[in-house]
């Protein structure tokens, strides 16, 4: 008699592309010895995936050559079932993207940001600590309660528990989950991790997030504007700096906004090169949609102390309890959605901020007023622009900014701009309306 089959477990190596989806390959868990030092295969021309689904036609890899998908064992991350008592465990290993050698491979972005990440500590002495919160929609009933409510919150509270201990389970160390201003909209926060885990922890959080999701049969999108006159869904990058003893650098008790000088460097570095940043952090055509005075999100390239129309924002710290300020003290980078991927927007906006350290970039661009209320004069002399209005102007902007050009490898910006002109291409006689509905499905 031959006996009942039960379901194999399965680990799936992954990647997040340069468009932010996660893919992969699966095999039995039992089997993961096999594949932990050489990976699995993968294709190059796999990175020039639009969201549309479709490779971008002028892409520089063709059909030719193979890759691999080499396991960080460190980043693993696995949740047990959740709401759905017989779906499949989540087990999945982040990979980096390296050559049939083991030799990196040039359009990776987990690599990128991971050369980024070492240059900071080898070159300026000093550790990268992030953390990103989500907006996102959730399809939770019919009934459309007030902003921040407990009915709202009572709304999401069956999907708002099992994520939280989804995400726990994960180690993604979740803070807070809240409802937000729009209706069916909730933020999820975690808490900060160095280097190269912290884009990690965005896409656990954005995973572990659709899984829970799914498990309740529920929709769920992460994309900047779901519908024409819908409140917008931010993904902000919080980012402080420490010494390698872990002490923190961006405070200074002794100035006006609290910020050191290395800090005032950074800032000024991510201002400076923001509009073309923006093609990295805002990334598809329905950003532009967000990215628009009074959404809260960004629209000038300024900095403000705890105004949320800055695009780069003092965060708030507490001195209640005897808490350290200098602990808490850090920069929100708020001109990023979720349909950029984690890794290259992080490893962009720290790339500009080294830069601005090591041209000791002045800070000038700074307000607490709603920038679009100043007047063209006043924002010129304090030095703060106009953010892109298209991402066909951001993209312009990225391909003459001769110094991010230089820090990003060819292969992954020709690899960016083939995908995202086809993109463009592919969405060009898409309303503003029809592009919400459209990104709303993809993310
Ligand atoms: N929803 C806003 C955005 O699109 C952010 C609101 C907030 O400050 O939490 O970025
Ligand atoms: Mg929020």
């Amino acid at each position: 008699m031959s006996e009942r089959l039960l379901p194999v477990a399965m680990t799936t190596l992954v990647t997040t592309d340069l468009i932010g989806v996660t893919r992969g390959r699966s095999f039995p868990t039992d089997e993961l010895a096999h594949y932990q030092t050489a990976g699995c295969g993968w294709v190059p021309a796999n990175s020039a995936l639009t969201p549309q689904d479709i490779i971008a036609s002028r892409n520089p890899w063709g059909a030719y050559g193979d890759l691999r998908l080499i396991p960080d064992m460190s980043s693993r991350v696995t949740v047990g079932n959740g709401p759905h008592a017989s779906a499949p465990a989540l087990d999945f290993i982040h990979a980096d993207i390296c050559e049939t050698d083991g030799r990196p491979w040039g359009a990776c972005p987990r690599t990128l940001l991971r050369n980024e990440v070492e240059r900071y500590q080898t070159e300026l002495g000093l550790q990268v600590n992030a953390a990103f919160e989500h907006e996102f929609n959730l399809a939770c009933g019919d009934a459309e309660h007030l902003a921040f409510s407990l009915e709202a919150q009572r709304q999401g509270a069956e999907f708002g528990g099992w994520l939280l201990s989804a995400l726990r389970a994960g180690g993604v160390e979740p803070e807070m989950f809240l409802p937000e201003y729009g209706k069916h909209q909730y933020e999820i926060t975690c808490r900060p991790a160095l280097g190269v885990a912290a884009a990690d922890r965005a896409v656990n959080v954005r995973e572990i997030t659709r899984e829970i999701a799914r498990q309740m049969g529920l929709g769920l999108s992460f994309a900047p504007k779901t519908a024409e006159h819908a409140v917008c869904n931010g993904v902000h990058l919080h980012v402080s700096l420490q010494n390698m003893a872990g002490q923190p650098m961006f405070y200074d008790a002794g100035t006006t906004n609290g910020l050191s000088t290395v800090g005032q460097h950074w800032a000024a570095g991510v201002l400076h090169y923001l509009p073309a940043l923006c093609a990295l952090t805002a990334p598809t055509p329905v950003s532009y949609e967000r990215l628009q005075p009074h959404h809260w999100s960004a629209s000038y390239a300024c900095l403000g102390q705890r105004n949320r129309e800055a695009a780069l924002r003092i965060c708030p710290t507490v001195s209640v309890g005897g808490k350290s300020v200098a602990e808490q003290y850090n920069l929100e980078f708020r001109a990023m959605d979720a349909t950029a991927s984690p890794h290259l927007a992080m490893a962009a906006v720290l790339i500009a901020g080294r830069l601005g350290i090591e041209q000791r970039l002045a800070l000038n661009a700074i307000t607490d007023e709603v920038p679009d209320s100043l007047n063209e004069e006043q924002r010129q002399a304090r030095g703060i622009v106009a953010l892109p209005a298209s991402l066909t102007q951001a993209l312009e902007c990225l391909r003459q900014n001769e110094a991010l050009v230089e820090a990003l490898p060819t292969a992954l910006l020709d690899t960016y701009f083939a995908l995202k002109t086809e993109e463009l291409t592919l969405t060009e006689q898409l309303s503003p309306a029809h592009l919400c509905e459209h990104y709303a499905r993809l993310y």
